[in-house]
């Protein structure tokens, strides 16, 4: 009788020290779910009509433009 009442307290310790682990795997901090990069505004150069994100246009007064030359070039081509 006594090796049954060993036998149960050890499923019992086994039972209650996978439930920790279960527990510790689902509070684990996981690696973050990771966001896709918001797709970054692009924009077409108003001279060459090349596709660039927003962030990097060079700004005109006729538009927007991939560098300073094209915003030149445009701006002289307009008069
Ligand atoms: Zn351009």
């Amino acid at each position: 009788m006594k090796f049954v009442l060993v036998i149960a307290v050890v499923l019992v310790a086994v039972w209650i020290w996978r439930n920790n682990r279960q527990n510790e795997r689902s509070d684990a901090p996981g690696p973050a779910p990771r966001r896709p990069a918001s797709p970054a505004p692009m924009v077409a150069c108003d001279h060459c009509a090349m596709h660039l994100p927003q962030d990097e246009a060079v700004r005109g007064q006729r538009g927007v433009y991939c560098c300073h030359e094209h915003r030149r070039q445009a701006e002289e081509a307009a008069g």
